[in-house]
């Protein structure tokens, strides 16, 4: 089978993911990657970032993701998003801390474009809220949203939680409401036990079965899932790798196709880890 006919079919995802970066400015507690701003930055670089998005538009995925790490922290990063939203749609993932307005200003081209900024905003109160992700980052959060969107980019929350109780989510739900952004492009998950999570006693287990297949290529290797090339003790996990090989793309994208063959639908649905 094709890539392009297993997404036609829905046994593949459509979207590639690219690790951008793994330095972060914050060190959130749960943080998969255990990104933080002294690590070693495994960048994936523009031209590289681009070079896959062709490959992955030619071999018939549909979308794109840029996750971390701080995606923003690379002063390329909006010249790179425009390049690539010229190919396919992206979500690119945000902690939101860094638009300052010389930052906001370049990113006026993606105005209009198909690319949505994915912005985690866990708790409805600012101490909840700082308490794993640290101090003033709601605030940052709740000022940029609007401000992008005011600009005419596409803005997602996502909130990250162990538990939430329904009055705290509903209230999280009033606050992204009032900031511009839509049930529709809220999303909540669990906190995964991977990264710095796992020395915090933190997050569900989530075993390749329970990961939607989702080619995601970094400057290591090309893994299972974005859960994947998670950083533990300093080290790669490499238990969700599937090749070192990232190039071409058509290598990894048919060692995961082979690995779909004979996946139940819905499968990978249990935890709703998205
Ligand atoms: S969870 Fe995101 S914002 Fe927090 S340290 Fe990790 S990469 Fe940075």
């Amino acid at each position: 089978m094709t890539v392009a006919a297993a997404v036609a079919a829905g046994t593949l995802p459509g979207r590639v993911w690219l690790y951008s970066n793994y330095h972060c400015n914050l060190t959130c507690t749960y943080c998969l990657t255990e990104s933080g701003p002294g690590v070693r930055r495994r960048e994936l670089g523009p031209e590289r970032m681009v070079t896959v998005a062709r490959e992955a538009k030619e071999l018939g995925f549909t979308g794109l993701g840029v996750t971390g790490g701080e995606p923003f922290l690379l002063p390329e990063l909006p010249d790179v998003l425009a390049e690539l939203a010229e190919l396919l749609p992206v979500v690119v993932l945000s902690n939101a801390t860094l638009f300052t307005p010389a930052r906001l200003a370049r990113l006026d081209q993606l105005a209009g474009t198909p690319v949505h900024i994915q912005i985690s905003l866990d708790r409805p109160d600012p101490v909840d809220n700082d308490e794993m992700r640290g101090p003033g980052n709601f605030g940052k959060v709740v000022a940029s949203i609007p401000r992008l969107i005011e600009r005419g980019i596409g803005v997602r929350v996502a909130t990250t939680v162990e538990e939430i109780d329904d009055d705290e989510l509903g209230r999280l739900c009033e606050l992204h409401r009032r900031l511009g952004v839509p049930d529709e492009d809220h999303i909540v998950r669990p906190v995964v036990r991977r990264g710095r999570a796992v020395d915090f006693d933190m997050g569900v287990e989530a075993r390749q079965p329970d990961l939607p297949a989702e080619l995601t290529i970094t400057a290591d290797g090309s893994f299972w899932s974005p859960f994947g090339p998670t950083v533990h003790s300093g080290r790669l996990d490499t238990d969700l790798l599937i090749t070192r090989t990232t190039s071409p793309l058509r290598t990894p994208a048919n060692a995961l196709l082979r690995l779909i063959e004979d996946r139940p639908p819905g499968d990978d649905a249990r935890l709703n880890i998205r």
